[in-house]
């Protein structure tokens, strides 16, 4: 009898068809794990390939067969309202069942820290999208909301953004007002010590009414301690309808003022006056890109989600709700049927409906894919996994992006589909080792079935799980499989 050596890998996944992440052709070999890392990734075409998967074999302590599937880096949801659900329930399943291994949290200037308001008459929207309730907002700051990711880790990776949008309901006496010095000084110290604890950079929502009165220099002087720990600044803009190109140049002046990357959340084109143009908006986002770092992402779908308000059902063609406090059993009907029942007008419904969210039809599914086909967007999922009837974009976006886009439509092959959801995410949030299957790199992967792999969520069913999702390995151990979560919680809070 030996003691394993030291080359000894604790798994080896053999016989797969191998997408890295990168954009490169498929091709088939096998990927041996020890520990977190990946330790050996053998491509059949190589020549000594025989004699070194015979070797790896010997030395495995497991050896799993992927024959007819793919193995490929785990996918990132770059966009993401999961700051709650890490530590409500931290097994993840409407991510884990999709493929995806890393979460980025703290989007749209809402973030879960800090946070230390007693919210004696309800949390303020849109902070109530992560919280109803008011008592996960529990962490006076970044530091101690990290502590206990760490302490009790979910099944999957997050990495986390401080929400300007908390940050002023922190600071501010009057959120209608622009910041005063005083307060900018305070939201900025708030900002440090995020950064300081492990954020990888600040988000804003300004387009939500408590962020609405921040002007662009707010933001700037707030944001300032960026670029000294290599932060980026990630932007729900302020408006993405007729004002889009506007609020693409507001936030690409920050990024320039202040020296970083600007991530711009969601990309989407909205109201009907407005379908078809999402080609002028990628222009002028590729008109910027020589002079400053711009990212983007995007949801895979022709509805958006979030709090129901009137002005946003106005300019939808139709209105599902998703929640609502007073009315919990209206969740999941259209507001149409809602305001025929209540006998009241659409407007009046609304009054009685909230506090609630809602799903918006209000985009063209042509701009969706154009926006989807671009080469360097991130797929992000926007779920809102606290909803009671939530968008199915929670449970689907990633198969979605698999299996309807690209399969079905064949909008791109599938190792595109992979690198936007993997490689791409990744570079663009700075999260080293990730995002590519290569020697080294962390061992999050997912394995699945090229021909069945696909969303099973919908509008009028949304909490599903995924088709054709066998595994998923999270820093090299097994979180989910067939369908069932292993209960394995290895997730890490990835800074930089
Ligand atoms: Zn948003």
């Amino acid at each position: 009898m030996t003691e394993p050596s030291d080359t000894t890998a604790d798994l080896l996944i053999m016989n797969a068809s191998i997408i890295d992440g990168t954009g490169s052709p498929r091709f088939d070999g096998a990927v041996a794990i020890k520990g977190e890392k990946i330790s050996a990734v053998l491509n059949s075409q190589q020549t000594d390939f025989p004699q070194s998967l015979n070797t790896q074999i010997a030395n495995s302590k497991s050896v799993f067969d992927a024959k007819g599937l793919v193995l490929s880096p785990g996918f990132i949801d770059a966009h993401t309202h999961d700051d709650r659900l890490l530590l409500s329930d931290p097994l993840m399943m409407p991510k884990l069942s999709q493929g995806v291994t890393s979460v980025i949290a703290g989007n749209c200037g809402i973030s879960l820290a800090p946070m230390t308001s007693a919210f004696t008459s309800g949390v303020i929207a849109p902070l109530n999208l992560l919280d109803e309730s008011g008592e996960w907002f529990q962490f006076k700051d970044f530091q101690s909301y990290i502590q206990a990711l760490r302490a009790r880790p979910a099944a999957l990776n997050c990495a986390l953004l401080v929400g300007h949008t908390t940050l002023r309901v922190l600071a501010m006496k009057d959120l209608n007002l622009e910041a005063s010095e005083l307060e900018i000084e305070l939201m900025r110290e708030h900002v440090t010590e995020a950064l300081q604890a492990g954020a990888i950079g600040v988000s804003t929502g300004l387009y939500y009414e408590p962020a609405v009165a921040a002007s662009a220099k707010e933001v700037m002087e707030i944001c300032r301690p960026l670029s000294h720990y290599g932060g980026v600044y990630c932007t729900h803009m302020r408006d993405e309808a007729d004002g889009i190109l506007q609020s693409l140049d507001e936030s690409f002046l920050i990024g320039r003022e202040i020296n970083v990357p600007v991530i711009i959340s969601h990309l989407k084109i909205v109201g009907v006056n407005n379908y078809g143009k999402s080609p002028q908006a990628l222009a002028h986002i590729e008109a910027h890109q020589s002079r400053q770092e711009i990212c983007f992402d995007c949801y895979p779908y022709p509805a958006s989600s979030t709090i129901l308000s009137h002005d946003r059902a106005v300019t939808a063609s139709r209105v599902i709700v998703t929640w609502s406090k007073p009315l919990p059993e209206m969740a999941g009907m259209d507001l149409s049927h809602i305001a025929q029942k209540l006998q009241l007008s659409e407007q009046d419904s609304i009054k009685r409906l909230v506090p609630a969210g809602a799903i918006y039809f209000r985009m063209d599914e042509g701009d969706v894919q154009n926006i989807l086909s671009h080469p360097q967007v991130m797929i992000g999922s926007d779920g809102l996994p606290h909803d009671q009837f939530p968008h199915p974009r929670l449970w689907g976006s990633f198969t979605k992006v698999l299996g309807h886009y690209s399969r079905g439509l064949g909008l791109f092959p599938l190792e595109s589909a992979v690198r936007k959801m993997t490689s791409t995410t990744a570079k663009n949030f700075r999260l080293k080792g990730r995002g590519e299957i290569r020697e080294g790199y962390y061992a999050d992967l997912t394995l699945f079935d090229p021909e069945k792999v696909d969303s099973s969520s919908s509008y009028e069913n949304p909490i599903s799980r995924s088709i054709g999702i066998h595994g998923v390995w999270v820093n090299g151990v097994l979180a989910y499989q067939d369908g069932q979560a292993t209960g394995q919680c290895a997730g890490q809070v990835l800074s930089h």
